[in-house]
């Protein structure tokens, strides 16, 4: 084994352990951490996803970029408490950085908790943040290569959305070939086809969340 390698797990066995403190912290409201490419329409999705279950639950967002605070002045312009953590050029948001984030949230004051992962399909999936569950977000632009290239995150999600539907006559993204192949990696996730510009699928899409609300306030672990 090369030094790197041992490197690489000493860094992850630490994340594992604050992503366990973080999950401790997370026990009364519902956590999802959405990763895709950059580009797929993760914060688009959320600002729709905000709009439709604003006057149900108490929303926060966790909006991890690179650089800048684009995408948490959106999000915060729908109505939900949002912190932002830039990276700083680090490609994957880390549990240490989410715990960080946790602090400045009121977390008895939330139902719901996204977080935005940095734009990035590869290593972001490997990376325990406490939450309940991963979502992979896919667009039709980028191809319908992407699952079988990046297999990890499609594993480790309980749900994909495939997002931009409205631009799919302009593409040669095949539908059924690409869920047929995401199911391959994944026998059990949930798939969701959405265009978050015109709304078309967000409702499916929101009552998956609806339904982990539930189960968390039921004391459900996550599953
Ligand atoms: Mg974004
Ligand atoms: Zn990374």
């Amino acid at each position: 084994m090369n030094v790197k390698v041992v490197m690489a797990q000493k860094i992850l066995r630490a994340n594992e352990q604050v992503a366990r403190e973080n999950r401790e912290r997370l026990t009364r409201l519902a956590t999802v951490n959405l990763i895709s490419s950059p580009g797929a329409g993760k914060t688009t999705l959320l600002e729709k996803t905000i709009i439709t279950l604003r006057d149900e639950f108490r929303i926060g967002v966790v909006e991890g970029d690179i650089y800048t605070t684009r995408d948490a002045e959106r999000i915060a312009g729908r109505g939900a408490a949002v912190v932002q953590i830039n990276t700083g050029g680090l490609c994957h948001l880390d549990a240490n950085m989410v715990g960080r984030a946790l602090d400045q949230l009121d977390l008895d004051r939330l139902d719901l908790l996204f977080i935005e992962n940095v734009g990035n399909l590869v290593c972001p999936a490997e990376f325990d943040l406490g939450e309940d569950y991963k979502t992979a977000l896919l667009s039709v632009t980028e191809g319908g290569d992407k699952p079988t290239k990046y297999p990890l995150v499609f594993k480790e999600s309980h749900t994909v959305v495939i997002n931009k539907s409205d631009l799919l006559p302009y593409t040669d993204f095949d539908m059924n070939k690409v869920q047929a192949e995401i199911r391959t990696i994944n026998p059990e996730i949930q798939i969701f086809v959405t265009s978050a510009t015109t709304g078309e699928g967000v409702e499916a899409w929101c009552l998956w969340l609806r339904e982990i609300v539930r189960r968390k306030r039921e004391g459900h672990a996550a599953g």
